[in-house]
């Protein structure tokens, strides 16, 4: 299993040769330009670590690293030009692992991103299974698993279920549900939601989960919560 590094950096050339770079040394790689595509990217595939331009197009680096501290402690590796000293600053003040000043080597970069690694114990994968009680689902694999079983899911499903258990205890209404998986494109009715949520819990309950529960919250929507705790 390999690392999945997040490379954002809107210098094509330079952002090229980081990610040629990290996948000559057995890392995986994936890339964004801005900082919008950037976020889509950390949501979606959730990286072991992304190295983030300070200056960046539509979101700036300092925008997208709150935006991931928000939701977890993903490593990030700021690169900063000498004129964004204080951006740097502010940046490990915001939660940034390390920073590294441009012009860099690949190698100085590399030995960093080592060191962060280390330092924050991560190991590949580990990070993208996310659990509650004996519920467990991985992100990268898209599937869910109740003490070693699949359960499986429609993609739907799926994306409820990683709403809840991204936000343990957080009641969504059905229409906050509606948005997040469909977007703007979004067509449905709210209703919608109750049949995928009974689908959920039926599944739920045969894969013999009963320390984890979708609860409704009368008037308001549902919520995922650990029973007895
Ligand atoms: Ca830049």
């Amino acid at each position: 299993m390999s690392y999945l590094l997040l490379v954002v950096e809107d210098e094509e050339q330079l952002r090229k040769m980081i990610c040629e770079h990290f996948t000559s040394e057995g890392y995986t790689t994936i890339e964004a330009g801005n900082g919008e595509q950037a976020l889509v990217l950390w949501k979606e595939q959730r990286p072991d670590l992304v190295i983030l331009d300070v200056m960046l197009p539509t979101r700036s680096g300092m925008e997208v690293l709150k935006e991931i501290r928000m939701v977890d402690n993903t490593p990030v590796i700021m690169l900063t030009a000498r004129v964004e000293e204080i951006d740097k600053l502010l940046g490990l003040e915001m939660g940034a692992d390390d920073y590294i000043t441009k012009p860099f080597s690949p190698r100085e970069l590399s030995a960093r991103v080592k060191a962060v690694m280390r330092r924050t114990n991560s190991s590949p994968n580990d990070r993208h299974v996310l659990s509650l009680g004996s519920l467990k689902v991985d992100i990268h694999r898209m599937e869910a698993y109740s003490n070693g079983h699949l359960i499986s899911l429609t993609g739907t499903e799926f994306r409820i279920l990683l709403i809840f258990i991204e936000n343990p205890g957080q009641v969504f209404s059905r229409l906050q549900i509606l948005e997040r998986i469909y977007g703007d494109i979004y067509e449905g009715y709210e209703r919608t939601i109750d049949t995928h949520i009974n689908n959920l819990r039926r599944k739920m309950e045969a894969a013999f989960i009963n320390d984890t529960v979708i609860k409704t919250v009368y008037g308001v929507g549902y919520k995922l919560v650990e029973e007895g705790k």
